[in-house]
């Protein structure tokens, strides 16, 4: 388990999220995925922080906190399959 940082996250208020699905293809990283027909945070490490998706939430309930969580990994697939990750250092996440 990757030790955690102080960084900005999305947070999605599960009360009042519906389960459109709308958020989902909005994320490039694959971190949100409906699960018992809310939107979830899938994996810390899969969020960028930079909220993406925050603008085609319909209910507007996708915000951006800054907690301790696990640092973002960009994933990237090579046509051979490999899958190569990057680090991002502290700090490394824009605002
Ligand atoms: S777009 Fe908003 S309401 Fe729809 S699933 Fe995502 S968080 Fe929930």
């Amino acid at each position: 388990m990757s030790r955690k940082i102080l960084r900005k996250i999305v947070k999605n208020d599960e009360e009042k999220c519906d389960g459109c699905g709308a958020c989902i293809p909005a994320c490039p990283e694959g971190a949100l995925k409906i699960i018992n027909g809310k939107a979830r945070l899938i994996k810390e490490s899969l969020c960028d922080g930079l909220g993406a998706c925050i603008k085609e939430c319909p209910k507007g309930v996708i915000a951006i906190e800054e907690r301790e969580a696990e640092p973002f990994e960009l994933h990237t697939q090579h046509s051979n399959h490999d899958h190569e990750t990057i680090n991002v250092k502290e700090g490394g996440i824009a605002n």
